[in-house]
Formats: structure tokens, C-alpha cells, sequence
């Protein structure tokens, strides 16, 4: 357990304290720490109320006997060691680094009131509490997506359904970091509670349902939920399975039952033992996508997209072993999205597809480059939880390459044993990013301290420049000279590099520890190309030509132009089609494309048209255009329409989209369907239906150059850019 103290004389080692805010205040008052909770809540969703009790067991020194519960609540009574005592419940605590621990905040607390109890807190070793109260946060309007991630509600009992999380302080909390939880619910017949642990009991009571669950781990906090489910059973290896679902979710809860035995099974194979007797996929009823210890809690939209099983559910199962297995110190930031994302999603698309990987790792870095400027990066250290695609693509996406580091330096095989043996060692502790690190120090892997102070104290990103490549005949071989050059303090990299020649292609790996380093590979073969990290293992910033044009950024570019062809005798449903994109009404809209291109060189745009384009749109996009690969069938379909990305001919740093529309073409489908797609360069639809999408090939970069072929002189500088 790492308190206040010890993360300062870390902090100061590694030379981050700047980094810990409050870190210079007086002493904290140190409240209870609870080793354990019982708790027994009956749930009364008619009127949005609960009746509840929690025993908890004290352990540690403790000179102010207090716990923060929901101020709204109303307290009963409080036992100490089984004797009744005074209490004063304090509904407007002071909320200051005084009170509070140096890794929560006053917004985490703002539903908190503060129980003062009075007795001596030396002696107490039971605190018992009795309390009532109503709970009927009304779920806020989802924002729930890949990019976007908001708390809907902390808390709310009511008839459809009840989500209770630790934030709405529904039980008494002390100033521990784990605690031991058990929870029986009792509620209406048919209302079916869920939360960690194994469930102990399951009975119906004077006509009321009592269900008990355990687990006997500790847990960074409690979620409960209870709904008038259809449950289903299973078992897997051992583990318990169980799906909760809505009435007439039955198909769903096959698919998920299924699909959860399958990835337990993979997961307990590939980190060791799953770390619970019971795993359950519970349908919600706003829109979440949460993992807790034992459970998954999928939104009712979430869970019937059809990629969720393969996608968002191992993802949430892996959280059993990363997050919720072994928890996260977030006081030197949060890694368990980053290797999350890594075991899962990044994975299962290496798995899936040849060179998924490498396609997962692009699409990390264009990320980072297109939703991570200056004034919006973190380090990883800052790092809790995603709420923008900023965050995301720091918070899951740098971590994952810095753990994708992590594998490159100790292999494959021992990374693995590393997460084995993180995932033994670190069970049902909170283990840190240095934790973590010294795990894999031992296997090999780099020293622990300057890796975190790389990788997770600094914000941004590595920006590699290839310079003076050039080629020497030496004795009948060829010399390949290079450097690389960094921008900022030096980065310690490990830079790979792919030679094409006429024989073959040559991986290599060159180290990189200084701001710029000068590199000579002899070859027996006369190279036709070099590649600096063409397969994007670092983690580093792209140039502008590394990231093919996408839907995303012509769709999020500010104030675009949007022409639609008027020379057609569909004029009418291309001017429709464009004033459908302006949905914010920021865009030029024009029947023509202004001539003048200083009008247009600011401006990603679009054409929506169809048929024969006018004169001026094929001259202006001759240079960039990009084909299709269509089949001859569709490709003649009156009813087919394309939507084409390419690099702006006035703007390198711009996009522009085509609407080429058939006949037929159902124009309105496609552009509502548009923001579905944002990361490809090109769809096709017949009607309504996507019949092919893709990303553009990069194939010119700051990084690549080729040799001619023809004109060679010894020593000279013969290297061509593509
Ligand atoms: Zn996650």
C-alpha cells in the first residue's frame, strides 16, 4: 500500500514532484481505514428510496473516528464495538487537502457528507451504521461513444432499474484504499441485484427477493445493481458465468454467455488464473461501458451493436486481470487502459488479420496526432480516466505503445511471463506504474525509474527526422549512411528500420539515445529504399504525410466548403445533400467551386455531385484523385454512391471528400451514415449499404526515401524523396 509519504520520496527520486499537487500541505487528519463492509440494503425502487445498514471492521491507527456517506442521507444510529453512540453528520464537509487524500478530489467527494461518530477511535474495531435515504440521479443524456465518456449518474433506484457506484457514497467510506465487501440486497420479487463476488444467496423472504453477494478480495470501492432481470447460468473452467438481461433479451444472453466461456478461457490462458469465482454480463439501462471485479455493466444500445461480444466484452474481461485484479495506484497515473487495450482490442486485431497489429499501432499514432495538440497533452502520470479523445488517445493509446516498448525490449515470451507474474504478485493490491516496471526489470526488461520518467512523467511525443541518407560502394559492398535526428531532450529509442533490396527486404534495429545519431549498415546488395519504423512499433509524433486523408477530418475541420454540382439534373438533391452536411451551419455552401483558389486554400471541402463532374472539379482533383476498388457489377449500380477522401490540392494539412452520387443513390442515407465512418479515406454504398471502406495507403513520408536506380556515383548524394 503506498500512503502519502512514501509517493513524495518517490516523486523526488524520479525528480516529477511537479507533478504532485498539494504535496507541501500540513498533515492530513487520517480517518478509519475499513478492512471490511457488511452491508445489508433493501431497495425500494417505487419510491426511489433504501434502507440500509453497513458493519464495518476497522484496522490501522485512526485519531478521528469519521466516514463520508451521502448527504442526503439520513443516519439512524451508529454502534460501536455493539454499543450505541453519538454520531453528528456534517452535510457540508470541509473537502481540502486537510480532509482528503493527496488522489481524490472535491468533485469525487461533492455528494459526500462527513459522519463524525463519537466514541474513542483507538478501541473501535466494529462501527455499525443505520441509515435511510433516496437515491434518483437521473441518468444524463448519453455521451457515451469510442471518443467520448461522461458519468451519466453516481446513483438512482427506481423501477427500471438501479446503479448504485461508490461516488454516490451509498455506504459509508472511510480513508482506506481497499476494503473486503459484502452485500445483501433485498427488493421486489423479480428484482435481481448484481455486484462482486459469488453470489451466496438467492431466496425469496415474507414475498421479497434476498440476494447475497461476496467477495472476499479486497476492491477500490462497490458497485451495485438490481433490475427486474431474466438470469441466466453457466460455467466456464470452474468459473461461475451468468448473464442478466431485460425481458426478451434471450438471444443476447446465449451470445454473451458464449462469447464470455470463450474469452475466459483465452484470458485465463494467456495471464493466468482468472481472479473471481463468477463473471456476469449485465445489460443496463442508460449507456455504460464498465468493468468491475466479476462483472461487465453494457448500456442496452452498447449491447446489441453486433462487434460488442469480440470487442467491448473481452476488453471488459481482461479489466478482471488489468484495473480490477490488480488494482491501479492513481497516484502516478493510470495503466490499466493502456495494457487493457493492449491485451484486448490491440490483440485480438493481431490475431484476426495479418498485420492488424501494425494497422492497430497507425491508427494509435494518427490518433495521437490528430486529437493531441500542446495545450491538450498529458503526461501518463496525470492520466485517470478518459472524457475526450485527447485523453483517450494518451491514456489508452500512448500507454499501449509504451507498453508495446516494454514487449520490444524483453521479447515476446517474457513480456508475457511479466504480465503472469504481475497478475500473481500484484492480486488484489494497488500496484503503480513504477510497480509494474520493477516486475519487469527483473526479466530483462529497462531500468524501472528512467523508463517512467521517458514514457509516463513526460507529456508529448518522440519526433524522429531522417536526414543525409546516401550510399558509398566500398569494396564491392555498398555502405548505407543515415542519421536520425530528434527534436527536445533525447529520447532512448530503439529505432527499426526496413532496407528493400533487389534481394529482399532487411530488418534492422538501430539504438537512438541522443538528439541526433549518425548510422552506416554495409550491404552486399545495393538498397533500393529505406524506412525508417515503417510498421510504427515507436511511439512518436507522424508528419502530416504519414496520415492519409479521412472522412473525421473534413467532417471536423472548421468552417469547410461544401459545393454541390448545379449543372445536373439532380442539382436539387446535391443542394439538399450539402445543406444536410452544414449541420452547424459554420460551412461556405456554394454551387460552385471558387476559382480563385486563395478562397479555398484554408478550407478542407466537399463536392456532392454525380454523373459527369464539371470541367473545373476534374482539373482540380486530377492531381490527387484515388480510385476505388470496386467490383465491375457495383461499380456500373445506378444505385451506388462513393465517398472519396483526398489531400487538399492548395493545402497538404487538408482534406477534401467527394460525394459521387449514382442515379439511385439513396444521398441522404450516406451522408447521415458519414460520421460512422470517420476514420476511413473511402466508402462505397449500394442504397443504405456500406459495400466497401478503406484507408489509403501512405506511401510518400518524411521517412522513406529511395535510391535511384540509374544515376549512381560513388559518394555523391543521390537520394530522391518519394
Ligand atoms: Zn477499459
Amino acid at each position: 500500500m503506498v500512503e502519502s509519504k512514501n509517493i513524495l520520496r518517490i516523486w523526488a527520486a524520479l525528480g516529477v514532484l511537479a507533478l504532485a499537487p498539494g504535496i507541501a500541505a500540513a498533515p492530513r487528519e487520517r480517518g478509519p481505514r475499513v478492512e471490511s463492509h457488511r452491508i445489508v440494503i433493501e431497495l425500494l425502487p417505487a419510491v426511489h428510496g433504501l434502507r440500509a445498514s453497513d458493519e464495518m471492521t476497522l484496522s490501522g491507527k485512526t485519531n478521528e473516528l469519521y466516514f463520508y456517506l451521502n448527504k442526503s442521507f439520513s443516519v439512524q444510529s451508529v454502534h460501536v464495538n455493539g454499543r450505541e453512540v453519538g454520531f453528528r453528520f456534517d452535510t457540508a464537509p470541509d473537502l481540502s487537502s486537510k480532509t482528503l487524500r493527496a488522489d481524490h478530489t472535491a468533485a469525487e467527494f461533492r455528494r459526500a457528507g462527513r459522519l463524525r461518530v463519537m466514541a474513542g477511535p483507538r478501541r473501535a474495531r466494529t462501527v455499525r451504521v443505520t441509515y435511510t435515504g433516496e437515491l434518483r440521479e437521473e441518468p444524463a443524456v448519453s455521451q457515451f461513444s469510442r471518443e467520448y465518456i461522461a458519468d451519466q449518474t453516481a446513483g438512482i433506484i427506481s423501477e427500471t432499474g438501479s446503479f448504485l457506484a461508490p461516488d454516490s457514497f451509498w455506504y459509508p467510506r472511510g480513508d482506506e484504499e481497499m476494503s473486503r465487501f459484502s452485500v445483501e440486497t433485498l427488493g421486489p420479487a423479480g428484482y435481481e441485484s448484481v455486484s462482486d463476488g459469488g453470489r451466496r444467496l438467492h431466496e425469496i423472504r415474507d414475498g421479497k427477493l434476498a440476494v447475497r453477494w461476496e467477495n472476499p478480495h479486497p476492491a477500490d470501492g462497490l458497485y451495485l445493481q438490481a433490475a427486474p432481470y431474466v438470469v441466466s447460468e453457466g460455467e466456464s473452467g470452474g468459473i461461475k458465468v451468468y448473464t442478466y438481461f431485460f425481458p426478451g433479451g434471450d438471444e443476447l444472453a446465449a451470445l454473451y454467455m458464449e462469447k464470455s466461456k470463450q474469452y475466459l478461457a483465452f484470458y485465463s490462458d494467456l495471464l493466468g488464473p482468472y481472479p473471481y469465482e463468477k463473471f456476469a454480463v449485465v445489460e443496463n439501462f442508460f449507456e455504460t461501458g464498465y468493468g468491475m471485479p466479476s462483472w461487465t455493466l453494457l448500456g442496452r444500445t452498447v449491447v446489441r451493436l453486433p462487434f460488442i461480444p469480440d470487442t467491448s466484452l473481452p476488453h471488459e474481461i481482461c479489466h478482471n486481470w488489468w484495473g480490477n485484479g490488480v488494482f491501479v495506484d492513481y497516484a502516478l497515473g493510470n495503466w490499466c487502459e493502456g495494457l487493457t487495450a493492449l491485451c484486448a482490442d490491440y490483440l485480438l486485431q493481431k490475431r484476426r488479420a495479418p498485420g492488424g497489429d501494425a494497422d492497430y499501432r497507425r491508427q494509435v499514432l494518427r490518433d495521437y496526432a490528430s486529437y493531441v495538440r500542446g495545450n491538450n497533452d498529458i503526461p501518463l502520470a496525470a492520466f485517470r480516466e478518459r472524457d475526450n479523445p485527447a485523453s483517450r488517445a494518451v491514456g489508452y493509446g500512448k500507454s499501449l505503445m509504451v507498453f508495446h516498448d516494454l514487449e520490444r525490449r524483453v521479447g515476446e515470451k517474457a513480456f508475457f511471463s511479466g504480465l503472469r507474474l504481475l497478475a500473481g504478485q500484484w492480486k488484489f493490491r494497488r500496484a503503480s506504474w513504477l510497480d509494474v516496471l520493477a516486475v519487469f526489470e527483473k526479466l530483462g526488461g529497462p531500468q524501472p525509474a528512467a523508463f517512467y520518467r521517458q514514457w509516463v512523467a513526460r507529456s508529448g511525443a518522440p519526433l524522429l527526422r531522417l536526414e543525409g541518407a546516401r550510399l558509398e560502394e566500398e569494396a564491392g559492398r555498398t555502405a548505407l549512411n543515415f542519421a536520425l535526428r530528434q527534436e527536445g531532450a533525447p529520447y532512448e529509442l530503439s529505432v527499426p528500420l526496413t532496407i528493400v533490396t533487389p534481394g529482399g527486404t532487411l530488418e534492422r534495429t538501430v539504438p537512438l539515445a541522443t538528439a541526433r545519431g549518425e548510422f552506416r549498415i554495409v550491404l552486399d546488395q545495393r538498397p533500393l529504399r529505406l524506412e525508417i519504423d515503417p510498421q510504427n512499433h515507436l511511439f512518436r509524433r507522424l508528419f502530416p504525410e504519414e496520415i492519409p486523408p479521412s472522412i473525421a477530418k473534413v467532417l471536423g475541420a472548421e468552417r469547410p466548403l461544401i459545393v454541390w454540382q448545379a449543372d445536373s439534373a439532380a442539382a436539387e438533391r446535391f443542394r439538399s445533400a450539402a445543406e444536410q452536411l452544414d449541420k452547424n451551419r459554420t460551412a461556405l455552401v456554394r454551387s460552385a467551386v471558387p476559382g480563385d483558389s486563395a478562397e479555398r486554400r484554408d478550407r478542407a471541402f466537399v463536392l456532392v455531385g454525380g454523373g459527369i463532374f464539371p470541367g473545373e472539379w476534374t482539373s482540380l482533383l486530377q492531381p490527387v484523385w484515388k480510385r476505388i476498388p470496386l467490383a465491375p457489377g457495383p461499380a456500373e449500380d445506378p444505385a451506388l454512391c462513393t465517398v472519396t477522401t483526398l489531400v487538399h490540392p492548395d493545402n497538404p494539412d487538408l482534406a477534401v471528400l467527394v460525394l459521387n452520387a449514382g442515379a439511385r443513390a439513396n444521398l441522404e442515407a450516406v451522408v447521415r451514415k458519414l460520421p460512422h465512418y470517420g476514420k476511413y479515406s473511402y466508402l462505397a454504398f449500394i442504397g443504405e449499404t456500406n459495400i466497401a471502406k478503406g484507408i489509403w495507403d501512405v506511401t510518400a513520408s518524411p521517412l522513406i526515401v529511395s535510391f535511384a536506380t540509374m544515376k549512381y556515383e560513388e559518394g555523391t548524394d543521390i537520394r530522391k524523396k518519394e
